[in-house]
């Protein structure tokens, strides 16, 4: 490779990785400002990239800020959870362009999923063929075992136990496949547009049907040796409760995730009501709704406590179906965590609801792993 070429792809790395950057910015990987120059100005002149004004930073006028060219092509994310599939389509600038969802029951098997995910991704690349699709970002709950690509036996999605996720949708997509869960793929949203952007230590608790920590360690995301890394929701806060799906007893997922939470009602309200449903009467200041989601929320904060006290993260983000709960969880919460958290003399992290619509932010996550990573899914060939 000619030093041009290798100037070239260190510049095109660095906008995939960390998005529209401006020339000072860009000179801050290590080459020079006249290097810099020439190199964008080539990339312009191919039309790889396009130079225009970015918000302003600071006091001075707004830099003017280098993203790579929306028609080089798109990153899909895909999100694939219990009785829905979400997909999102984003472009290189990192441009949300579209999203939707559709209903699917939750025990369709993975063939006939993907057959309503490939649907579902035509139809948002409007008037854009697969070819312009650099690659698909799969969301799964539950982890993924590293070793064999398989979802285990804790996923809360039974028709994929044992499945290969990534096998299974490259057959069917045709397209390059990227899969990891969902939980750390809402991390990657929140550290590519939201509340973490430029942090390099931080949690993000998911709660959809369980409650599961996408973990950003040094930058990047940790899996853990097998992939079940941030499995918070199986952690034991109460040895002798409910037995737990995964096999345990009173763990985290049986007494604070949205099942569990709904439960607790059915005597008072008459039936089982959905998370939403409890959140809605919980803000019209509804006692026992409000009570069961305290309740959820300081055992949240037991289990943060333990994840606080071991990796120390500078964040953390509460997203998924309890974040609409917003202070009447994280009030509880934080009051619990901070019972039991080593102090050391510092401050604890904030602990907030993320930046980023409930609705996307795990597609949006998915598309990022796509839309960063020039290694994988590299652009194609001019
Ligand atoms: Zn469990």
């Amino acid at each position: 490779m000619s030093r041009r070429t290798a100037n070239r792809t260190r510049v095109i790395r660095a906008l995939r990785e960390r998005g529209p950057l401006s020339r000072r910015e860009l000179a801050g990987i290590g080459l020079s400002r006249s290097t810099v120059t020439a190199v964008v100005d080539e990339l312009v002149g191919a039309g790889l990239v396009t130079e225009a004004g970015g918000p302003a930073r600071g006091a001075g006028r707004p830099a003017q800020l280098i993203s790579l060219s929306p028609a080089l092509g798109v990153a899909v994310g895909v999100e694939i959870a219990n009785g829905v599939v979400r997909a999102a389509v984003c472009d290189l600038s990192r441009r949300l362009l579209a999203h939707d969802a559709v209903a699917v029951d939750e025990r369709t098997g993975p063939e006939e999923t993907l057959v309503v995910v490939a649907e579902l991704v035509d139809r948002l690349l409007g008037g854009r063929s697969r070819d312009d699709v650099l690659g698909v970002g799969i969301a799964i709950p539950g982890p993924i075992q590293r070793g064999t690509g398989r979802n285990g036996r804790a996923t809360t999605l039974k028709p994929w136990v044992d499945v290969n996720p990534y096998v299974t949708a490259a057959e069917a997509l045709k397209l390059p496949i990227a899969v990891d869960n969902d939980a750390n793929l809402a991390a990657v949203a929140e550290a590519t547009w939201g509340a973490a952007r430029g942090l390099r230590d931080v949690a993000y608790v998911y709660s959809a049907a369980g409650i599961g920590v996408g973990f950003i360690l040094n930058g990047s995301l940790y899996a853990g040796a097998n992939g079940t890394a941030g499995e918070l929701g199986h952690t034991t806060i109460d040895e002798n409760g409910e037995i737990c799906e995964c096999g345990g007893r009173g763990c985290l997922n049986t007494l604070a995730n949205a099942a569990s939470i709904s439960l607790n009602l059915r005597r008072s309200h008459g039936r089982e009501l959905s998370i939403a449903e409890v959140i809605t009467l919980a803000r019209g200041g509804d006692l026992g709704c409000r009570r069961v989601i305290a309740d959820a929320g300081r055992h949240i904060g037991l289990a943060a406590a333990n994840l606080y006290n071991l990796l120390d993260p500078e964040l953390i983000v509460l997203g998924g179906n309890l974040a609409p709960a917003g202070e009447i969880l994280l009030g509880p919460l934080r009051e619990s965590m901070a019972r039991r958290a080593i102090h050391a003399g510092e401050v604890l992290p904030p602990f907030i609801v993320g930046e980023l619509d409930q609705d996307v932010v795990v597609v949006l996550g998915a598309a990022a792993v796509v839309l960063r990573d020039d290694e994988r899914f590299p652009l194609p060939d001019r």
